[in-house]
């Protein structure tokens, strides 16, 4: 009983005790001298902003989605919003991968590139350069001719992301031009120099009716690699669906000697895993050309 009773008491101080806690907290924001503080504070920011239409201050940095829409976004998010249009690769079944070669044409790798595709009955896709179409029209008559795809690598090769919109237009303009003149082909496909694109573009492409297409294995033959590390890079990384990246020119100094060496490796071991080789839009399951 003696024990309970120390206890009841023992909860009335600690209660009493509370109590004057909480209102020692109170009487701290209604006591006259932080009244006026809290005024103020009050009339000196009140000016700052103005109210949006629920009453509350404005964000001081703009509404939420004025400020995500000028975030742009990344290769992958825009891979995910235009899945129809931007393609990385295609489907897994039936198994087949496609072998694409940017920058040509030249008078150097070019043809001994499509030396070998012919020696093995491959058939690939070749995104070329304007200029170097017009300066070259009877390699671009070669690919043709040989049964290969065309696609757009625009007319001087610049990064996309960092020119205007005229000058991303007239890139692409120019070169489909350059092409429908030399061989009579409205192409539909266009890949991006150095895979980068932005939205805006992208849209425009949509529009024009060309879809965009870049890579999911990347050979990484432009740095000069010799054709077992060029070998290695693509088995190591492809697999039914695939859409490989390898150059048939390319800029002052490349030397691709190790993607020509490659090239019959790297057709006969996909071969040998039961990969048919086959060009982008029959990857796609769409149509070559407009
Ligand atoms: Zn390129």
């Amino acid at each position: 009983m003696m024990v309970r009773k120390g206890y009841l008491r023992r909860c009335l101080f600690t209660s009493l005790l509370l109590a004057v806690m909480t209102a020692g907290c109170y009487s701290n924001t209604t006591g006259t001298s932080n009244s006026n503080q809290a005024n103020s504070v009050k009339n000196n920011t009140i000016k700052e902003y103005k109210l949006v239409p629920n009453g509350a201050p404005e964000l001081a940095g703009g509404p939420e989605n004025k400020n995500r829409n000028t975030q742009p976004l990344t290769l992958e998010q825009l891979r995910k919003k235009y899945r129809s249009n931007f393609h990385f690769s295609g489907p897994s079944t039936p198994p087949r991968v496609a072998l694409t070669f940017d920058d040509a044409p030249d008078q150097l790798f070019t043809p001994r590139v499509l030396d070998v595709l012919k020696e093995y009955k491959v058939k690939a896709t070749f995104f070329v350069v304007g200029n170097r179409a017009q300066k070259h029209p009877d390699i671009i008559d070669r690919i043709v001719k040989e049964g290969h795809i065309l696609g757009n690598h625009t007319y001087n090769h610049p990064n996309l992301a960092k020119v205007s919109n005229t000058v991303f237009q007239r890139e692409v303009s120019d070169t489909q031009q350059t092409i429908k003149k030399l061989t009579g082909k409205t192409m539909r496909y266009l890949r991006p120099p150095y895979g980068n694109i932005t939205e805006e573009q992208i849209k425009w492409l949509v529009s024009n009716k060309i879809s965009i297409v870049n890579w999911n294995v990347d050979s990484l033959d432009w740095k000069g690699l010799n054709a077992d590390q060029v070998v290695a890079n693509v088995m190591g990384d492809v697999r039914a669906g695939s859409i490989v990246l390898q150059h048939s020119a390319g800029g002052e100094g490349e030397d691709l000697s190790g993607t020509v060496q490659a090239l019959p490796r790297i057709i006969k071991q996909l071969r040998d895993q039961g990969i048919e080789l086959v060009t982008v839009p029959e990857l796609l399951q769409k149509p070559a050309y407009k």
